[in-house]
């Protein structure tokens, strides 16, 4: 793995200040209406999220 490449990331004039997200939302789920939270930076509602795991339990990888 080589370095140097980190930093050089401008900031973009996009960003907003606070951490939420466009209101009314509608999970991508076909067939469910749940509106999602501002809070949530995913496409769909809490119950059809797709399941991200950040550690694979009992399996090494790398
Ligand atoms: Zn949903």
């Amino acid at each position: 793995m080589s370095e140097g490449s980190v930093a050089g990331h401008p900031i973009s004039g996009n960003d907003r200040p606070s951490k939420a997200y466009k209101a009314g939302r509608q999970c991508r789920q076909t067939g469910c209406a749940t509106i999602l939270s501002i809070y949530n930076d995913g496409q769909f509602c809490s119950q059809h999220a797709p399941m991200v795991v950040p550690r694979v339990r009992g399996k090494k990888i790398a």
